[in-house]
């Protein structure tokens, strides 16, 4: 009897014949993920197994984060000819429990000598006689123990629930504006939920924002790489652009021009790195840059499309997702951000994309600044495993 954990994938069932290409990446994933702990993962018949698992507990965690992960278990797999010994072993894993309960049989070998319904019965049989506690609920058990039959007899009755969605890589690349604040990581979260490779870019104002701040952001960066792998990471050098705004724009237009180079700086990035869109933490009327005419506004600025996947979403529902995926703590961590040193009194809520086009055209070198600040970005890849940041550039 050998311990073992066994994960199950979500959406990728629903794919037709390119599932073997979700798979692959689902499995390229979880190894990347348990790479610190030398463990043995391999794909089989639908399910990916991880074997030579000591520390169960932090492997389950890691793992279930993974997008893509419908749900990890802890199992133990046994020969499967032994069908006395698999009986002994499940009555074995239901001791001292008491309560309703049920066995989950799936007969993935169906050439076995009984059927889903045969496995239940005899189970669940033995169990009974072995724990008198124990009572048969099949509609509403408290426990249940699930027995695969495939290769070998797999029994378990912990099932962790994953996070769900699609292995990083299978939608593409998009670049995430990543803020310090609680929006933008929630909203990253969102979009790489779906398979899209992030890469981050962060608009750095020093020494108006100091090294804390960066360090906040290099952390909500790599809270995120948990979930989806090693992110590339643009820090740009933002302080140059924010000087000049301030200096040559109205004020109540400088959020508004600040906001535009910003999208204007990441789509070259994105032009660079191939993504395909734009990711902001945005949603409407929070501020007055996120009005839906502000929005507009801003817009012109990407060749390509900027998703915002929190634009019908309340604060109160943003920090509980923020809270949900671990970035809440992070976030509120007080360090000044760019916007908020500069931020005027009285910003404009219904801009008029003349006035935005006179305030930009009024700062000297516009151009020849914004192609500084692309070309001067650092570059950096941030990993769930802060030492591994310098190694893992080819995964990004
Ligand atoms: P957040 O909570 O994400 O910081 P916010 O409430 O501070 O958002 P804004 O400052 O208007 O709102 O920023 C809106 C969006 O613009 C952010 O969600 C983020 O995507 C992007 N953004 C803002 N500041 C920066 C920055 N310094 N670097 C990169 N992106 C930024
Ligand atoms: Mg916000």
């Amino acid at each position: 009897m050998t311990e073992l954990l066994l994960v199950k994938y979500a959406e990728i069932h629903l794919k037709g014949l390119n599932r073997p290409y979700f798979q692959k990446l689902l499995l390229k994933r979880i190894k990347e993920t348990v790479r610190p702990f030398a463990l043995n993962v391999e794909f089989f018949d639908s399910r990916i197994f991880i074997r030579g698992v000591q520390d169960i507990e932090a492997v389950i965690e890691r793992v279930r984060k993974v997008f893509g992960v419908h749900a990890v278990c802890a199992a133990v797999e046994m020969n499967k000819a032994d069908f006395g010994a698999i009986c002994t072993a499940a009555a074995g894993m239901m001791t001292g429990l008491a309560g309703t309960f049920k066995v989950r049989a799936r007969r993935a070998d169906k050439r076995y000598f009984i059927d889903s319904p045969e496995i239940n019965t005899r189970i669940g049989a033995v169990i009974l006689e072995k724990n008198p506690a124990l009572v048969v609920d099949v509609h509403q058990p408290e426990h249940v123990i699930n027995v695969e039959i495939r290769d070998q007899a797999l029994l378990y009755t912990r099932e962790v629930p994953g996070v769900g969605g699609l292995p990083s890589g299978s939608s593409g690349k998009a670049m995430l504006m990543l803020s310090g604040g609680i929006d933008s990581p929630v909203a990253g979260y969102m979009i790489a939920k779906r398979g899209v490779v992030l890469n981050a870019v962060h608009f750095f104002s020093f020494p108006y924002t100091g090294e804390l701040a960066r360090e906040k952001v290099l952390s909500l960066a790599r809270a995120l790489s948990e979930y989806c792998g090693v992110i590339k990471t643009y820090i740009v050098s933002f302080t140059k652009l924010q000087e000049a705004i301030h200096v040559h724009c109205p004020p109540e237009y400088s959020t508004l021009v600040m906001r535009r180079l910003m999208v204007r700086i990441t789509d070259f990035l994105a032009e660079r790195e191939k993504a395909t869109a734009l990711i902001t933490g945005e949603s409407i009327g929070q501020v007055a840059s996120q009005t839906m005419e502000a929005l507009a506004v801003t817009d012109r600025m990407a060749s390509r499309p900027v998703f915002r996947p929190l634009i019908g979403f309340d604060k109160i529902e943003i920090i509980r997702l923020a809270e949900k995926i671990g970035t809440y703590e992070t976030s509120s961590l007080p360090y000044e951000d760019c916007c908020t040193v500069f931020t005027p009194r009285h910003p404009v809520t219904r801009p008029k994309l003349s006035k935005v086009l006179e305030a930009e055209a009024a700062i000297p070198e516009l151009d020849a600044m914004v192609a500084v600040a692309v070309e001067t970005a650092e570059l950096l890849y941030i990993g769930p495993d802060k030492e591994e940041d310098a190694l893992s550039g080819e995964t990004a």
